[in-house]
């Protein structure tokens, strides 16, 4: 015999599994017989830890005895590596930069619902082995199922469902080889319940009328099915037949109907041809076709201005991977992923197509990555934690809107997702184009530093001119019209002219509620959260005061809680305020508003917005929610209600932010054919910020913006870190944050560090919080501080909760 055995007979006895706790070790597990030969790195495992169960994810397995005895690993959950070797090095990569534990990033990175397809599992038999081992030997280009069958069974057991996914015909060819003596099955449960899903992924079918006696509901319900033959989704009776999904999941119980999961591609898609690109557009596909050809890692970014067309550079793109034999990812932030995009990608590539969104269920979610994993879905949209998804042979990332702040995760692994996808478009040796009006500083200095590739989209397609600008300098306003005013003269002129002409309108007020500040005349006390340190807000439409940051909740207050008096005063103005005073000024004008306090489910954010789009609204108001990306043709006037909310906030990127918001929300107007106008109502109507959103000229914006990081030091200059340490007790925090303090100085050579300080929100959820910055040019220094940290903390039996590290910090607040 030769030594070059392909199969080891000898089948691992251990694994060493992470565990989502906030230790940096992996654990060791003894394999019971059943999986020694399942199990693989970057399956899921449950394992018994302490007195709970806990699901991590396999390192390595091996059969060296560990030091103490292992304890049996419980449950294999996953048939195939839920992470491969790429997205295993990815998440050590992450744990490692961001200094988050490995355990807790590598479940940040699988999907929630384990993959496991219960049912019948296949392995060998002694003389299937046999064969396989032959079949090996002498391999063949054309198999025969059967022998396809064997070799897969090689080394390790696999479900019906993995088999059927593999083979159409597996079921036939299984039957036969276990007829024969060479596999064998195993009822390991039942089959995942579809009567768990989501209404809006189930479609019901009419079976037949049956011979029971069934309630109203359900008599109303299988007559309608009856009536109208073929499936139907259930979400979507629920408009025409009330409580259509209880009776549906019934009539399924009853046998009487038959319920299906839908697959998220199948929802119907709004059909548009392809355009023909227009030549910038073209010119900047070239370039990322030519990328994708060499097969080589190449990042771009491509900078377009709004309407300028980025989406058909996306579709082209995405094509040309597809054409080349290889999957592509889309990222979109958060609130972006409308039915409305997802539509265009189904048109254009149907099937392909797997959607992931945080707002699904875990089931769906489970549903649309194994899709993916299969490589049945090549094309994926997905957000922020999409970046994981398990595309085959990924060719190419997208990012859009890419200095968008939703891909920050603000949890532990604190990713930024932009930059994980560019880590792994480079271990992948993919493409990668980072898209947007309004890059981030660090994306666009990442372009001018020969990192990335700039590609430029100047102008909006077919010569469509750009919204024309007006400042309103609400001081001027003040003084004039002697009213301390919502809305200017101009904006409710503009307003008015829009109704007139059937037109539509934005107003952005990017705050949610009535009021931000109640505040008392006599004494001048603000009312304040329990918790934080911070002002409750007004909610009239609940009646209550709210806290933004824990969602403390109380009555509105009917005297002043520190001096009795009854005077109290409702200062600032959010979103809610913007709609009854636009409703007062406007009594018949149809106004919608977007913000998380009307949107609750993706439903109804989708249920406002195509409303809007399908001009059964004149006007919408609402917060950032309502400046992202949109393509609404008949918005001709956009205003900013306040564009002062969040420039004072104590942060860096404060400005930053400020103009990528008025930018992008000037950007929704005059998008079809009939030109659109801005008015940006201020009291800083010569703040930078303010006045580069209003030329939208981004480029001015980053000349200026760029020289004050430099001069101070902020990123894209050096590397930062943020953090935070948090104590109930305020003494306690404090005494926490000064030995840190002690620990961080003397600052090494070439390193920053600011604070200990109160955070600018000193107490939250109860909390205290003290904050160091650190900034340095050595990213290298900056992880050896942090380690020196972490390694202080556990030192000194610091629990989870009292430390927050915040590596590239999205805010400082
Ligand atoms: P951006 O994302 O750059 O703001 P979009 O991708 O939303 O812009 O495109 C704006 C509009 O222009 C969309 O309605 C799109 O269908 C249309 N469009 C894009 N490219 C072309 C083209 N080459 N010819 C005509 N219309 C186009
Ligand atoms: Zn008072
Ligand atoms: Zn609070």
């Amino acid at each position: 015999m030769t030594s070059a055995a392909p199969f080891p007979s000898e089948a691992p006895v251990y694994c060493d599994v992470s565990l989502p706790v906030p230790l940096d070790t992996a654990f060791t597990y003894r394999l019971p017989e059943t999986l020694r030969r399942r199990v693989q790195p970057g399956c899921r495992v449950l394992v018994p830890f302490g007195n709970r169960k806990l699901t991590g994810v396999v390192l390595t397995t091996h059969s060296r005895p560990p030091n103490v005895p292992a304890k049996d690993a419980l449950r294999l959950l996953d048939e195939e590596p839920a992470l491969d070797e790429t997205l295993l090095n990815l998440g050590r990569w992450i744990s490692n930069y961001y200094c988050a534990p490995l355990g807790e990033t590598l479940r940040a990175m699988t999907p929630l619902a384990s993959d496991v397809r219960h049912g019948k599992v296949y392995s060998l038999t002694p003389s299937g082995r046999d064969t396989a081992r032959q079949l090996h030997l002498a391999s063949t280009d054309q198999e025969d199922p059967a022998a396809a069958i064997l070799r897969m069974l090689d080394g390790r057991s696999l479900s019906a469902s993995y088999l059927k996914q593999k083979m159409t015909n597996s079921t036939a060819v299984l039957k036969s080889l276990e007829k024969k003596g060479f596999v064998q099955s195993e009822d390991v449960a039942a089959e995942r319940d579809p009567l768990r899903a989501s209404a809006a992924r189930l479609r019901v079918e009419f079976i037949e009328r049956g011979t029971e006696k069934l309630p109203k509901q359900e008599r109303e319900l299988l007559a309608y099915l009856e009536l109208h033959p073929g499936q139907h989704n259930v979400a979507t009776l629920e408009d025409t037949i009330s409580k259509a999904s209880v009776a549906a999941r019934a009539l399924a119980r009853r046998k009487l109907a038959r319920l299906a999961l839908e697959s998220v591609s199948n929802r119907s898609a709004p059909g548009r041809a392809p355009h023909t690109l227009n030549p910038h557009q073209q010119a900047a596909y070239d370039a990322i076709h030519a990328g994708l050809a060499s097969r080589q890692f190449q990042a771009f970014l491509l900078e377009g201005v709004t309407g300028s067309g980025k989406t058909e550079i996306y579709l082209n793109a995405i094509e040309a991977a597809l054409s080349l034999g290889r999957g592509a990812l889309l990222l979109v932030p958060e609130i972006a992923l409308t039915p409305a995009v997802a539509g265009q990608f189904h048109h254009r590539f149907g099937e392909k197509v797997a959607i992931l969104h945080s707002a699904f269920q875990d089931a769906e979610r489970a549903q649309e990555w194994r899709r993916i994993r299969a490589g049945q879905a090549s094309v994926v949209v997905a957000t922020r934690s999409g970046v994981f998804a398990p595309v085959q042979n990924l060719g190419l990332i997208i990012v859009d809107e890419e200095h968008d702040q939703s891909y920050k995760q603000q949890e532990t692994p604190r990713y930024h997702g932009r930059d994980v996808a560019v880590v792994r478009a480079r271990d992948e040796n993919a493409v990668i184009v980072l898209g947007s009006a309004t890059p981030s500083l660090e994306s666009r200095y990442n372009a001018e530093r020969g990192k990335y590739t700039r590609l430029e989209l100047p102008a909006r397609i077919e010569q469509r001119p750009m919204p024309a600008v007006t400042i309103i300098d609400m001081r001027h306003e003040f003084l004039e019209s002697r009213k301390q005013a919502t809305f200017s003269r101009a904006l409710l002129d503009a307003v008015t002219e829009r109704l007139e002409n059937g037109e539509q309108t934005m107003l952005l007020m990017n705050r949610r509620g009535f009021s931000n500040i109640v505040a008392c005349r006599a004494c001048g006390e603000r009312l304040q959260c329990v918790n934080c340190s911070v002002t409750l807000t007004y909610h009239r439409r609940d009646r209550r005061m709210l806290c933004h940051y824990c969602n403390y909740a109380t009555a509105v207050p009917d005297k002043c809680p520190q001096c009795a008096s009854e005077y109290l005063q409702f200062i600032g103005v959010g979103s809610e305020r913007v709609e009854q005073e636009l409703g007062a000024a406007f009594p018949r004008a149809r106004i919608a508003r977007l913000d998380r306090d009307t949107v609750s489910g993706k439903h109804d954010y989708e249920t406002i917005l195509s409303g809007f789009r399908e001009q059964r609204f004149d006007i919408l108001v609402g917060t950032q929610m309502i400046a992202k990306g949109h393509d609404i043709p008949n918005v001709t006037l956009v205003g900013i209600v306040n564009a002062d909310v969040g420039l004072g906030l104590p942060d860096f990127r404060a400005a930053e932010r400020t103009f990528q918001l008025l930018t992008q929300a000037a950007g929704r107007a005059g998008r079809g054919t009939t030109p659109g106008i801005v008015l940006i109502q201020t009291i800083n109507p010569d703040h930078y910020a303010i006045q580069c959103a209003a030329e939208q000229d981004y480029e001015k914006f980053y000349r200026k913006e760029i020289e004050f990081r430099r001069a101070l030091h902020y990123p894209p200059f050096g590397a930062m870190a943020s953090i935070v340490v948090r104590s109930a007790n305020e003494e306690d925090a404090l005494a926490r944050s000064a030995a840190l303090g002690r620990l961080l100085s003397p600052a090494p050579e070439g390193v920053r560090v600011m604070g200990p300080a109160p955070a600018p929100v000193l107490r939250v959820k109860s909390e205290y919080r003290y904050q160091v910055l650190l900034k340095t040019s050595s990213r290298k220094r900056l992880s050896e501080m942090l380690g020196d940290v972490r390694r202080f903390a556990a030192a000194e039996k610091w629990g989870p909760a009292n430390l927050a590290i915040d590596v590239d910090p999205m805010t400082l607040l």
